[in-house]
């Protein structure tokens, strides 16, 4: 008889151990029995010991799904154990999208990657062919960290490095972020290697998705292009994995397994000793700070291919009247309108940008454009009803006054301003012009945007007027014009980021502009905030100067890169419990923090903020409250978050707790 751990599809904190007349592998997936039901399972490792207990039989053999191998164990093993989720709910995610019982339905539907006119690599510019150079010479586990401007041409070097990983007869991932997997995109990839490619996004049927997955697995495809979870495809023999846009906050995974895809990725090459390449325009100052320490190899791209200039940018105060003109609407600046009628009479197309995502409900003042601080957390206040200005990391509150308390004159007013008046402004203003429309509201399949980046390219949009949506990646041969209406929504944002995010919207929507034309194109920044440090350092795209001063001041605040966070998220229905349990918690948390004697000191630095209540308070019916730890970037943290959870007999019923380590969203 043998004995073998299994890690069961099902919230359990630990392996299971079975008992099987057949020889089992590591990775092997099996069918077990679990209660009254049958469950999915992988084996893990064999074990010597049965135990005291009655041990059940494996069913079987699970041959639909293919076997992984130790080192792609290894890694969802580290997954579990670092983002404290259960085992098996992270092993049944290397799973194929549908079980190949399930019967192929004949489809005449288009296929998943079309044929286009195949396309030659490119002779590399200097600043290229020296990055490529670099990077090429690795073949074993390092990270590259592409630091390259808008439009310096990093996806031909993604391109011509895959080339050769193809050469070498490897397999390559790419990953990039769903809302950047467009058509341009692919044909980009399919021009180049055809047939080679498989492709995987959240809007495939379960049945494309799982044609692609498996021609991927068994190396019919040599490169899989997809969202984050393309991860999860056990690929074998990879020779390089790409994560492109790097710094996008969708990479990380919200709910269930709170993955980061990027950071997970440089994981999963570590265990398959290949090498990994980040790319981006403005990296996240996580990576950024490993890149200048060393730690990863840093290329850089300063220039546009061509000897294309970057746009010229301009920033418009709107505090000043000379600005501004009774005839437009109060968001509009009157060098904006006279840019807008220039280059629409130049037959150049136009992009209105307004940053407003989330609850965006902060406070400021229209004369002198303070808004209110949290003086422990160096974030904005949040308001909530009518008056409280709360802080989300520590609970600091204060009352919103009427007046401004810093020029004790201007009225302080909510923000808050859709782009569905902008939309209807602009047709307004510009009759005769074809005006689009693209956030969330509008653009709600992938078929809608697809059209309109069609319509766009076609140039049967004259002004395009969007959220973030379109800020990224996107690529259009007429658009000279972007304008920024009312870049400080972001810039006030809750959350220690805001500053970095802010720095990438504003490079990457001013990226969108002039990609074709030798001047470059023009941006213009609407603002209430001109010295808001990031607006200065993204007018010349100087990402080294904003992220030195930015690192400083994480450094400060133990933030990432020099510290790490977690956050433990109470969910529940019943308002009274939900605070209790935060409470509680809070106190284990304490507790844990002074107990622990294996690791005293480790232990004792780590910090407990809160608990308060996360600005998204409700949601569906269900209470949220929050805590917040902070420690020194040591492997700690998971260790204490699984202690502190431990088997949650000590919450109230109803209630849940979740833990998201390396958060992202701490609304
Ligand atoms: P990035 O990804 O850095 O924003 P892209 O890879 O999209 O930049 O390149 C910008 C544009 O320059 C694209 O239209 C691309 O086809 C073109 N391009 C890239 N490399 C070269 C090159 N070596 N020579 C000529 N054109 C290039
Ligand atoms: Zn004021």
């Amino acid at each position: 008889m043998h004995y073998y751990q299994i890690a069961v599809d099902a919230p359990l904190p630990t392996v299971l151990t079975y008992k099987s007349e057949n020889e089992l592998k590591r990775g092997q997936s099996v069918i077990v029995p679990l209660g009254k039901r049958k469950a999915n399972g992988v084996v893990i490792n064999s074990t010597p010991d049965a135990g005291p207990h009655q041990l059940k039989d494996i069913i079987s053999i699970d041959e639909t799904q293919p076997v992984l191998s130790d080192k792609f164990v290894s890694w969802l093993e580290w997954l579990s154990d670092y983002y404290v989720h259960p085992i098996g709910q992270v092993t049944s995610l290397a799973f194929a999208p549908l079980s190949a019982n399930v019967k192929k339905r004949k489809s005449s539907k288009a296929p998943v990657v079309k044929t286009y006119q195949q396309s030659q690599p490119m002779t590399l510019t200097e600043e290229q062919a020296a990055c490529f150079t670099a990077i090429s010479k690795s073949s074993e586990f390092s990270v590259h960290l592409l630091h390259g401007v808008t439009g310096s041409g990093k996806t031909e070097i993604y391109l011509q490095l895959l080339a050769d990983v193809l050469e070498k007869n490897q397999t390559g991932l790419v990953l990039v972020p769903e809302i950047s997997l467009t058509p341009q995109l692919v044909e980009r990839f399919a021009a180049r290697f055809g047939e080679k490619i498989a492709v995987i996004h959240s809007h495939l049927t379960e049945r494309e998705k799982t044609d692609q997955w498996w021609s991927a697995v068994k190396g019919e495809k040599k490169i899989l292009i997809g969202a984050r979870s393309a991860l999860f495809c056990p690929i074998n023999n990879l020779g390089l994995i790409i994560v492109d846009e790097e710094h996008e906050p969708s990479y990380k995974q919200d709910e269930k397994l709170k993955y980061n895809a990027r950071d997970s990725a440089i994981v999963l090459a570590k265990q398959m000793n290949c090498p990994i390449l980040l790319g981006s325009a403005t990296p996240s100052l996580e990576s950024w700070a490993h890149a200048i320490s060393g730690k990863y190899q840093l290329h850089q791209m300063k220039h546009r291919v061509s000897h294309r200039s970057l746009p010229h940018v301009d920033v418009i105060d709107m505090r000043e009247k000379q600005n501004s003109n009774p005839d437009l609407p109060f968001w509009l600046s009157t060098p904006l309108y006279n840019a807008i009628v220039e280059t629409l009479e130049k037959k150049q197309q136009v992009a209105l940008f307004l940053n407003r995502r989330g609850i965006a409900q902060t406070t400021m003042c229209r004369a002198c454009g303070f808004t209110h601080r949290c003086p422990n957390c160096e974030i904005t206040l949040t308001l909530h009803g009518e008056r409280h200005l709360v802080c989300h990391y520590c609970e600091y509150t204060t009352r919103k006054e009427d007046y401004c308390p810093q020029c004790k004159d201007g009225e302080l007013a909510a923000l808050g301003m859709g782009t569905e008046q902008l939309e209807k402004d602009m047709q307004k203003l510009f009759e005769a012009a074809v005006v689009a429309r693209a956030d969330r509201d509008e653009i709600t399949s992938r078929e809608s945007l697809e059209e309109l980046i069609k319509r766009m390219e076609d140039d049967e949009i004259n002004i395009l007027v969007g959220t973030q949506m379109i800020a990224k990646g996107l690529d259009f041969k007429n658009l000279t014009l972007v304008g920024l209406v009312m870049a400080d929504v972001g810039f006030n944002l809750p959350d220690f980021r805001s500053t970095e995010r802010s720095f990438q919207l504003l490079t990457q929507v001013s990226g969108r502009s002039g990609r074709h034309f030798d001047d470059g194109g023009k941006v213009i920044i609407q603002t209430y905030n001109t010295e808001y440090p990031a607006l200065e350092f993204s007018k010349t795209a100087d990402f080294e100067g904003f992220a030195k001063g930015e690192l400083e001041l994480r450094k400060e605040l133990l933030y990432p890169p020099y510290g790490r966070l977690a956050s433990i998220r109470i969910i529940g229905s019943n308002l009274k419990s939900v605070e209790e349990t935060a409470e509680l918690c809070a106190e284990r948390a304490k507790k844990l923090k002074s107990r622990n004697e294996q690791k005293p000191s480790a232990y004792s630095e780590i910090q407990v903020l809160g608990p308060a209540p996360s600005p998204l308070f409700k949601i569906r019916n269900q209470y949220r409250y929050h805590l917040l730890l902070k420690a020194p970037p040591t492997g700690v943290l998971s260790s204490f978050c699984r202690q502190l959870l431990g088997d949650l007999k000590w919450a109230s019923t109803g209630t849940k707790v979740q833990v998201d380590i390396d958060p992202i969203h701490l609304l």
